[in-house]
Protein backbone atom coordinates (compact mmCIF):
# COMPACT_ATOMS: atom_id res chain seq x y z
CA UNK A 1 0.00 0.00 0.00
CA UNK A 2 1.11 3.39 -0.88
CA UNK A 3 1.65 5.83 2.03
CA UNK A 4 -1.11 8.21 0.19
CA UNK A 5 -3.83 5.92 -0.52
CA UNK A 6 -3.45 4.62 3.38
CA UNK A 7 -3.72 8.06 3.87
CA UNK A 8 -6.63 9.30 1.65
CA UNK A 9 -8.22 5.55 3.40
CA UNK A 10 -7.95 6.53 6.84
CA UNK A 11 -8.90 9.92 6.40
CA UNK A 12 -11.91 8.70 5.14
CA UNK A 13 -12.70 6.47 7.51
CA UNK A 14 -12.10 8.85 10.61
CA UNK A 15 -14.41 11.26 8.95
CA UNK A 16 -16.98 8.53 8.88
CA UNK A 17 -16.01 7.90 13.06
CA UNK A 18 -13.67 4.71 12.32
CA UNK A 19 -10.23 5.03 13.71
CA UNK A 20 -8.03 3.03 12.50
CA UNK A 21 -4.53 2.60 14.80
CA UNK A 22 -2.44 1.24 12.15
CA UNK A 23 -1.94 1.23 8.33
CA UNK A 24 -1.78 -2.37 8.45
CA UNK A 25 -5.32 -3.13 9.77
CA UNK A 26 -6.87 -1.27 7.40
CA UNK A 27 -5.26 -3.30 4.74
CA UNK A 28 -6.55 -6.08 6.44
CA UNK A 29 -10.16 -5.36 7.73
CA UNK A 30 -11.65 -6.29 4.40
CA UNK A 31 -10.83 -9.59 4.31
CA UNK A 32 -12.69 -10.38 7.64
CA UNK A 33 -14.69 -13.48 7.49
CA UNK A 34 -16.37 -13.77 10.84
CA UNK A 35 -17.41 -10.33 13.24
CA UNK A 36 -17.53 -11.32 16.77
CA UNK A 37 -19.97 -8.89 18.61
CA UNK A 38 -20.30 -9.00 22.11
CA UNK A 39 -23.67 -8.48 23.54
CA UNK A 40 -23.95 -5.97 26.65
CA UNK A 41 -22.53 -2.16 25.32
CA UNK A 42 -21.95 -3.55 21.87
CA UNK A 43 -25.05 -4.93 20.64
CA UNK A 44 -27.07 -3.16 23.01
CA UNK A 45 -26.72 0.22 25.04
CA UNK A 46 -25.06 -1.59 27.98
CA UNK A 47 -27.18 0.42 29.86
CA UNK A 48 -29.68 -2.05 31.81
CA UNK A 49 -32.43 -1.44 33.97
CA UNK A 50 -34.07 -3.04 36.69
CA UNK A 51 -37.34 -4.35 35.57
CA UNK A 52 -38.44 -6.90 38.17
CA UNK A 53 -37.78 -7.70 41.55
CA UNK A 54 -39.79 -10.77 42.99
CA UNK A 55 -39.53 -11.63 46.79
CA UNK A 56 -40.58 -14.99 48.44
CA UNK A 57 -39.98 -14.37 52.56
CA UNK A 58 -41.84 -17.06 53.88
CA UNK A 59 -39.65 -19.34 54.81
CA UNK A 60 -37.22 -16.74 56.28
CA UNK A 61 -38.30 -15.56 60.05
CA UNK A 62 -37.61 -12.01 60.80
CA UNK A 63 -36.66 -10.65 57.57
CA UNK A 64 -39.11 -7.64 56.14
CA UNK A 65 -39.53 -7.08 52.33
CA UNK A 66 -37.62 -3.96 52.91
CA UNK A 67 -34.52 -5.17 54.75
CA UNK A 68 -33.78 -7.67 51.91
CA UNK A 69 -34.44 -4.94 49.14
CA UNK A 70 -31.53 -2.79 51.71
CA UNK A 71 -29.62 -5.57 51.56
CA UNK A 72 -29.67 -6.27 47.80
CA UNK A 73 -28.76 -2.70 47.29
CA UNK A 74 -25.85 -2.70 49.61
CA UNK A 75 -24.56 -5.87 48.20
CA UNK A 76 -24.47 -4.25 45.24
CA UNK A 77 -23.23 -1.18 45.74
CA UNK A 78 -19.77 -2.95 46.29
CA UNK A 79 -19.71 -3.77 42.87
CA UNK A 80 -19.00 -2.36 39.66
CA UNK A 81 -20.19 -4.61 37.00
CA UNK A 82 -23.31 -2.43 35.16
CA UNK A 83 -25.84 -5.10 36.26
CA UNK A 84 -24.99 -3.93 39.69
CA UNK A 85 -25.65 -0.12 38.86
CA UNK A 86 -29.05 -1.14 37.28
CA UNK A 87 -29.97 -3.21 40.46
CA UNK A 88 -28.53 -0.63 42.71
CA UNK A 89 -30.69 2.36 40.81
CA UNK A 90 -33.64 0.61 41.17
CA UNK A 91 -33.78 0.11 44.44
CA UNK A 92 -35.19 3.38 46.76
CA UNK A 93 -34.76 1.52 49.93
CA UNK A 94 -32.00 3.40 52.26
CA UNK A 95 -29.11 0.93 53.38
CA UNK A 96 -28.10 2.94 56.16
CA UNK A 97 -29.19 0.11 59.23
CA UNK A 98 -26.57 -2.42 57.57
CA UNK A 99 -23.60 -3.40 57.82
CA UNK A 100 -21.76 -5.39 55.31
CA UNK A 101 -18.14 -7.33 55.44
CA UNK A 102 -16.81 -10.41 53.54
CA UNK A 103 -17.86 -8.96 49.77
CA UNK A 104 -16.59 -10.78 46.75
CA UNK A 105 -17.56 -10.84 43.30
CA UNK A 106 -17.27 -14.09 41.57
CA UNK A 107 -16.50 -13.68 37.89
CA UNK A 108 -19.07 -14.46 35.58
CA UNK A 109 -21.18 -15.67 38.21
CA UNK A 110 -22.39 -13.23 40.47
CA UNK A 111 -21.91 -11.43 43.85
CA UNK A 112 -21.92 -12.25 47.80
CA UNK A 113 -21.49 -11.02 51.28
CA UNK A 114 -22.54 -10.91 54.69
CA UNK A 115 -25.05 -8.23 56.31
CA UNK A 116 -25.38 -7.72 59.79
CA UNK A 117 -28.99 -6.91 60.56
CA UNK A 118 -30.40 -6.92 63.72
CA UNK A 119 -27.31 -8.13 65.48
CA UNK A 120 -26.94 -11.36 63.38
CA UNK A 121 -25.36 -11.99 60.53
CA UNK A 122 -26.39 -13.52 57.22
CA UNK A 123 -24.83 -14.85 53.90
CA UNK A 124 -26.71 -12.55 50.48
CA UNK A 125 -25.87 -13.79 47.42
CA UNK A 126 -27.30 -12.80 44.03
CA UNK A 127 -26.24 -13.51 40.67
CA UNK A 128 -27.05 -16.83 37.98
CA UNK A 129 -27.70 -20.10 38.74
CA UNK A 130 -24.15 -21.33 38.53
CA UNK A 131 -23.40 -19.32 41.55
CA UNK A 132 -26.61 -20.87 43.48
CA UNK A 133 -25.59 -24.66 42.18
CA UNK A 134 -21.76 -23.99 43.61
CA UNK A 135 -23.44 -22.99 46.90
CA UNK A 136 -25.73 -26.27 46.97
CA UNK A 137 -28.58 -23.89 47.16
CA UNK A 138 -32.12 -25.18 45.40
CA UNK A 139 -33.99 -22.92 43.18
CA UNK A 140 -36.26 -24.72 41.79
CA UNK A 141 -39.45 -22.57 42.72
CA UNK A 142 -37.74 -19.78 40.79
CA UNK A 143 -36.98 -21.90 37.82
CA UNK A 144 -40.10 -21.13 35.58
CA UNK A 145 -40.44 -17.73 36.79
CA UNK A 146 -36.55 -16.97 35.44
CA UNK A 147 -37.22 -18.26 32.25
CA UNK A 148 -40.31 -16.70 31.46
CA UNK A 149 -38.36 -13.19 31.85
CA UNK A 150 -34.91 -15.18 30.24
CA UNK A 151 -37.33 -15.13 27.29
CA UNK A 152 -38.39 -11.80 26.92
CA UNK A 153 -34.46 -11.24 26.31
CA UNK A 154 -33.79 -9.67 30.46
CA UNK A 155 -31.27 -11.16 32.50
CA UNK A 156 -32.57 -12.61 35.74
CA UNK A 157 -30.90 -12.74 39.11
CA UNK A 158 -31.52 -15.07 41.82
CA UNK A 159 -31.17 -13.90 45.11
CA UNK A 160 -30.54 -16.16 48.16
CA UNK A 161 -30.47 -15.34 51.98
CA UNK A 162 -28.56 -17.98 53.68
CA UNK A 163 -29.16 -21.05 52.25
CA UNK A 164 -32.55 -19.69 51.25
CA UNK A 165 -33.78 -18.85 47.64
CA UNK A 166 -35.83 -15.69 48.46
CA UNK A 167 -35.89 -13.58 44.97
CA UNK A 168 -35.21 -13.05 41.34
CA UNK A 169 -34.09 -9.86 40.30
CA UNK A 170 -34.46 -9.35 36.24
CA UNK A 171 -32.54 -6.15 34.19
CA UNK A 172 -33.10 -5.29 30.94
CA UNK A 173 -30.83 -3.71 28.64
CA UNK A 174 -31.83 -1.73 24.94
CA UNK A 175 -30.35 -3.20 21.57
CA UNK A 176 -28.93 -0.35 19.86
CA UNK A 177 -31.21 1.30 17.37
CA UNK A 178 -29.11 0.52 14.50
CA UNK A 179 -27.92 -3.10 15.41
CA UNK A 180 -30.11 -5.26 13.38
CA UNK A 181 -29.46 -2.92 10.04
CA UNK A 182 -25.97 -3.53 10.53
CA UNK A 183 -26.16 -7.18 11.32
CA UNK A 184 -27.86 -7.56 7.95
CA UNK A 185 -25.86 -5.63 5.95
CA UNK A 186 -22.79 -7.18 7.42
CA UNK A 187 -24.64 -10.83 6.57
CA UNK A 188 -25.44 -9.34 3.04
CA UNK A 189 -21.52 -9.21 2.50
CA UNK A 190 -20.87 -12.84 3.29
CA UNK A 191 -19.84 -12.36 7.01
CA UNK A 192 -20.72 -14.83 9.63
CA UNK A 193 -21.64 -13.15 12.74
CA UNK A 194 -21.45 -14.00 16.14
CA UNK A 195 -22.56 -13.17 19.69
CA UNK A 196 -20.67 -13.67 21.90
CA UNK A 197 -21.41 -13.18 26.07
CA UNK A 198 -21.15 -14.60 29.77
CA UNK A 199 -25.41 -13.93 29.72
CA UNK A 200 -27.42 -17.00 30.14
CA UNK A 201 -28.50 -19.14 26.84
CA UNK A 202 -31.96 -17.74 26.64
CA UNK A 203 -31.61 -14.21 26.83
CA UNK A 204 -28.67 -14.11 24.76
CA UNK A 205 -31.13 -16.18 22.16
CA UNK A 206 -33.69 -13.73 22.72
CA UNK A 207 -31.25 -10.95 22.15
CA UNK A 208 -29.38 -12.34 19.43
CA UNK A 209 -33.14 -13.39 17.54
CA UNK A 210 -34.07 -9.25 18.17
CA UNK A 211 -31.04 -8.65 15.54
CA UNK A 212 -30.87 -11.35 13.33
CA UNK A 213 -27.97 -13.06 14.61
CA UNK A 214 -27.66 -17.20 14.55
CA UNK A 215 -24.30 -18.11 15.85
CA UNK A 216 -24.34 -17.67 19.36
CA UNK A 217 -21.68 -18.41 22.33
CA UNK A 218 -23.25 -17.84 25.70
CA UNK A 219 -22.03 -18.49 29.76
CA UNK A 220 -19.12 -17.83 28.24
CA UNK A 221 -16.81 -16.68 31.26
CA UNK A 222 -14.68 -13.93 30.88
CA UNK A 223 -11.40 -15.40 30.43
CA UNK A 224 -12.83 -17.93 27.60
CA UNK A 225 -13.93 -14.87 25.65
CA UNK A 226 -10.34 -15.13 23.76
CA UNK A 227 -10.38 -19.11 23.28
CA UNK A 228 -13.55 -18.56 21.31
CA UNK A 229 -12.05 -15.72 18.82
CA UNK A 230 -8.87 -18.63 18.78
CA UNK A 231 -11.09 -21.37 18.00
CA UNK A 232 -12.78 -19.19 14.98
CA UNK A 233 -9.44 -18.79 13.70
CA UNK A 234 -8.18 -22.80 14.07
CA UNK A 235 -11.14 -23.09 11.34
CA UNK A 236 -9.90 -21.05 9.16
CA UNK A 237 -11.99 -17.40 9.94
CA UNK A 238 -10.18 -14.14 9.54
CA UNK A 239 -11.88 -12.80 12.75
CA UNK A 240 -12.78 -9.51 14.00
CA UNK A 241 -14.02 -8.94 17.64
CA UNK A 242 -15.73 -6.23 18.74
CA UNK A 243 -16.72 -5.47 22.36
CA UNK A 244 -16.59 -2.58 24.97
CA UNK A 245 -15.73 -4.05 28.19
CA UNK A 246 -11.90 -4.18 30.48
CA UNK A 247 -13.15 -8.20 29.81
CA UNK A 248 -13.50 -8.37 26.46
CA UNK A 249 -9.62 -6.90 26.32
CA UNK A 250 -8.11 -10.38 25.37
CA UNK A 251 -10.54 -11.50 23.17
CA UNK A 252 -10.00 -8.00 21.16
CA UNK A 253 -6.09 -8.93 21.22
CA UNK A 254 -6.50 -12.06 19.76
CA UNK A 255 -8.81 -11.26 16.68
CA UNK A 256 -6.88 -10.65 13.59
CA UNK A 257 -8.97 -6.87 14.24
CA UNK A 258 -10.36 -5.77 17.48
CA UNK A 259 -12.36 -3.10 17.52
CA UNK A 260 -13.76 -0.96 20.35
CA UNK A 261 -16.88 1.16 20.86
CA UNK A 262 -15.85 4.40 21.56
CA UNK A 263 -17.71 4.69 24.60
CA UNK A 264 -16.32 1.58 26.27
CA UNK A 265 -13.64 1.17 28.50
CA UNK A 266 -10.09 2.44 28.09
CA UNK A 267 -8.67 -0.98 28.27
CA UNK A 268 -11.00 -2.05 25.64
CA UNK A 269 -9.81 0.80 23.74
CA UNK A 270 -5.94 0.65 24.06
CA UNK A 271 -6.02 -2.68 22.75
CA UNK A 272 -8.01 -2.69 20.14
CA UNK A 273 -6.10 -1.90 16.35
CA UNK A 274 -10.02 0.26 15.48
CA UNK A 275 -12.10 2.67 17.42
CA UNK A 276 -15.84 3.09 16.70
CA UNK A 277 -16.36 6.33 17.56
CA UNK A 278 -19.99 6.69 16.58
CA UNK A 279 -22.25 4.08 19.21
CA UNK A 280 -23.51 2.85 15.41
CA UNK A 281 -22.89 -0.82 14.31
CA UNK A 282 -22.71 0.27 10.41
CA UNK A 283 -19.64 1.80 11.33
CA UNK A 284 -18.31 -1.32 10.78
CA UNK A 285 -19.64 -1.76 7.33
CA UNK A 286 -18.29 1.55 6.81
CA UNK A 287 -14.28 0.08 7.84
CA UNK A 288 -15.27 -3.23 5.78
CA UNK A 289 -15.96 -0.61 2.47
CA UNK A 290 -12.83 1.76 3.51
CA UNK A 291 -11.00 -0.68 3.92
CA UNK A 292 -11.77 -2.53 0.54
CA UNK A 293 -11.81 0.52 -1.43
CA UNK A 294 -7.84 1.87 -0.09
CA UNK A 295 -6.96 -1.59 -1.37
CA UNK A 296 -8.71 -1.40 -4.65
CA UNK A 297 -6.81 2.07 -5.21
CA UNK A 298 -3.31 0.40 -4.55
CA UNK A 299 -3.96 -2.89 -6.78
P1 LIG B 1 -21.24 -10.04 30.37
O1 LIG B 1 -20.67 -10.71 29.14
O2 LIG B 1 -22.71 -9.85 30.22
O3 LIG B 1 -20.50 -8.80 30.75
P2 LIG B 1 -20.29 -11.30 32.91
O4 LIG B 1 -19.31 -12.41 32.72
O5 LIG B 1 -19.78 -10.02 33.45
O6 LIG B 1 -21.11 -11.13 31.55
O7 LIG B 1 -21.46 -11.82 33.88
C1 LIG B 1 -22.11 -13.05 33.63
C2 LIG B 1 -23.29 -13.23 34.55
O8 LIG B 1 -22.87 -13.27 35.93
C3 LIG B 1 -24.33 -12.13 34.50
O9 LIG B 1 -25.23 -12.31 33.44
C4 LIG B 1 -25.00 -12.28 35.87
O10 LIG B 1 -25.94 -13.32 35.86
C5 LIG B 1 -23.84 -12.68 36.77
N1 LIG B 1 -23.25 -11.49 37.42
C6 LIG B 1 -22.06 -10.92 37.19
N2 LIG B 1 -21.86 -9.85 37.99
C7 LIG B 1 -22.97 -9.71 38.75
C8 LIG B 1 -23.39 -8.80 39.77
N3 LIG B 1 -22.64 -7.78 40.19
N4 LIG B 1 -24.61 -9.00 40.31
C9 LIG B 1 -25.41 -10.00 39.90
N5 LIG B 1 -25.07 -10.89 38.95
C10 LIG B 1 -23.88 -10.76 38.38
MG1 LIG C 1 -19.48 -7.19 28.74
Amino acid sequence: ATPTSIMAGSGRAAQMGVLFKQSDVLEITHNVTTIVLDKTGTITEGKPKLTDLELDLKDTEELSESDLKAAIKALEQQSEHPLAQAIVSGIDETTKQLSISNFHAHEGRGVSAKITLNNSQHTIRLGNSRLMQDNDITCDTWQERKEALEQQGKTAMLISWNQQAVGIVAVADTVREHAKEAVSALKQRGLKVVMITGDNQRTADAIAKQVGIEHIFAEVLPELKAEHVKKLQAQGELVAMVGDGINDAPALASADVGIAMGTGTDVALETADIALMRADLRSLVDALYVSEKTVRNIR
